[in-house]
């Protein structure tokens, strides 16, 4: 099974249609049933009722599905040797949560970048690219929104090229575009694929020979791609040179290999939204994103001796090592571990090990998600994702291990919060309510914190955004029924510079302007002392690193 498995994350800006895109999937997968409006609550990754509120995918919820390849024209046959499982591991999309991002990332082996088919390259988009390029996660470009007024492929193609400096190849082409979206030209097969009109959920189609325009449009990609991997790919590159034919299947195997040491970035357009185009994207990454054995094996260290590298090999026959990568408070099944085996099987009733807190504790139950189901497992292997119960001590970023392994695998990094502010119950009785659910929600966020001001004795809590914040107060009235009241946001950062000449006055400077951070807008102005600047910042939508503030001065 493990070469059948894909652990992928969809990433995107926000609104570019994430979250409409996994409901897709999950429907052509026969996770569920109907397909609902992504905002009249029926998208399942979105758990949380807020979430739907906002249209924002804060938790990265991990689901899996399983699909089975095309087999022939316009249908699945379902051979179980060819089933695939698929676990979707939810990226947000706001520039808040990047942390939640960077997590995400950390565990999964490749990725479907979606990009709104007008507005293309956007900030979040750059800054998600950034984040896998530094984790070297192979990805697909799923161009979605292919229907709307002012959709443009090529455009979106020429801008990841361009902006992101990716090795963009276009292997599936919509054909037409607006409302005259009604097909792709699938380049590797040299085939035009049809949707069928009658069908409005797109699960049928008829593959048909490419002809005229489309013909041309169609080798020429060909072309395109058939350069690109050989220019990469090594077995293909010196067949090409010696001019001998390669198959159908050897094009295919060239193209994962690039794909997989992230030198090429294979792009298909369509619609999410309107069910156009999703099943070849999902064929797509079974040919092209890695499975857990494609990708090179995880590397942990001897907690007590940090210089002894410990290779973490994916195989079921070696200890079990994996890492916590989400810990979710579920209403009905309690504390969710929600993590990734890199060695080893893990059974139900079988004791972990936490060489942090050099404690054990047993696996009360696995539990996979599937859609908004919870289905409990026996078992699970190297290579794969699920969720534990009955495991206390444990925090994001954790190594679970097999009894007595001392390895730690190294945790994703979290940057440091950067908004602050006060909060208080709103009536005194909630005080110990208010403490316990933060001392909760930090716990399952590494990017949020909590502490009491040691003059005041306010509780102050702090994290990535204005937003952030915001969410958190929600889920405090929402989840364990606290009622607080806050004060304004304050930015975690007040730094004294020395003034330097025409440092004086006030200067005030928009940055952020490709908005990679929001827009942030920097005021400096001489402190009291008149021995240095004040910064102060102002922040209009998104979160400020700390390096950020440090690179404009
Ligand atoms: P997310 O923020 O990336 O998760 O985006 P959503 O999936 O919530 O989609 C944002 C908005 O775009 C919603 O109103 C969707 O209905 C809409 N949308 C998603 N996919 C498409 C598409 O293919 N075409 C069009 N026209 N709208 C889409």
């Amino acid at each position: 099974m493990l070469e059948r498995t894909r652990n992928i994350g969809i990433a995107a800006h926000i609104d570019a249609g994430k979250t409409t895109l996994t409901e897709r999937i999950l429907f052509y997968t026969g996770m569920i049933h109907k397909i609902g409006e992504v905002h009249d609550g029926a998208a399942t990754t979105d758990w949380m009722e807020q979430e739907r509120e906002r249209g924002i995918t804060i938790t990265s919820a991990a689901v899996t599905t399983e699909w089975w390849q095309r087999a022939e024209e316009g249908t699945v046959k379902l051979f179980p040797e060819q089933k695939q499982r698929i676990n979707i591991i939810d990226t947000p999309g706001h520039v808040d949560f990047t942390a939640e991002v960077e997590r995400s990332l950390r565990v999964l082996d490749g990725a479907i970048v979606v990009f709104d088919a007008v507005a293309g390259v956007q900030p979040q988009t750059e800054t998600v690219w950034r984040q896998a390029n530094k984790y070297h996660v192979p990805r697909l470009v799923f161009v979605n929104k292919m229907d709307r007024t002012g959709a443009d492929f090529d455009n979106v193609v020429a801008e990841v090229k361009e902006k992101l400096g990716a090795n963009a190849v276009r292997i599936l082409i919509p054909i037409g575009a607006e409302d005259q979206l009604i097909g792709q030209i699938d380049v590797v097969n040299q085939k035009a694929v049809y949707f069928s009109d009658d069908d409005k959920f797109g699960s049928t189609y008829s593959v048909r020979e490419l002809e005229g325009e489309l013909k041309q449009i169609g080798e020429a990609a060909y072309e395109e791609l058939v350069a690109a991997v050989t220019d990469i790919d090594e077995q293909l590159g010196e067949k090409f040179l010696l001019e001998e034919p390669f198959t159908l299947e050897e094009l295919k195997q060239g193209i994962r290999r690039a794909t997989i040491a992230n030198k090429l970035i294979p792009v298909a357009g369509g619609s999410a939204f309107k069910n156009k185009g999703v099943q070849y994207l999902l064929d797509a990454v079974i040919d092209y994103l890695p499975s857990p054995l494609d990708i090179p094996a995880a590397v942990g260290m001897d907690p007590e001796n940090e210089d002894h590298e410990i290779v973490v090999p994916t195989s079921d026959n070696e200890k079990f090592v994996s890492l916590a990568f989400k810990l979710w408070a579920d209403k009905f099944v309690g504390k969710l571990v929600f993590f990734r085996v890199y060695s080893g099987v893990v059974k139900k009733g079988d004791t972990v090990y936490n060489p942090r807190t050099r404690r054990s504790e047993r696996v009360g139950r696995l539990i996979r998600i599937q859609s908004n189901q919870h289905t409990d497992i026996d078992a699970c292997y190297a290579g794969d994702i699920a969720a534990m119960v009955g495991i206390k001590n444990v925090t994001t970023g954790d190594t679970l291990a097999a009894e007595k392994h001392d390895v730690v695998l190294e945790p994703p990094t979290f940057p440091d919060p950067v908004i602050s502010m006060a909060v208080e119950p709103k009536t005194k009785a909630d005080q110990e309510k208010l403490a316990l659910a933060l001392a909760r929600l930090s716990e399952e966020d590494p990017t949020f914190m909590v502490k009491t001001d040691e003059e005041t004795g306010q509780t102050i809590i702090s994290g990535m955004g204005e937003l952030h914040l915001e969410i958190i107060v929600d889920r405090l009235r929402r989840e364990f029924k606290v009622e607080a009241n806050t004060g304004a946001p304050q930015i975690a950062y007040r730094e004294t510079i020395t003034a330097s000449a025409g440092g004086e006055g006030k200067l005030v400077k928009q940055s952020g302007g490709r908005g990679q951070y929001g827009h942030v807008i920097l005021s400096v102005r001489p402190n009291e002392k008149g021995k240095g600047l004040t910064i102060e910042n102002k922040v209009i939508g998104g979160s400020i690193p700390k390096e950020y503030i440090n690179a404009v001065y």
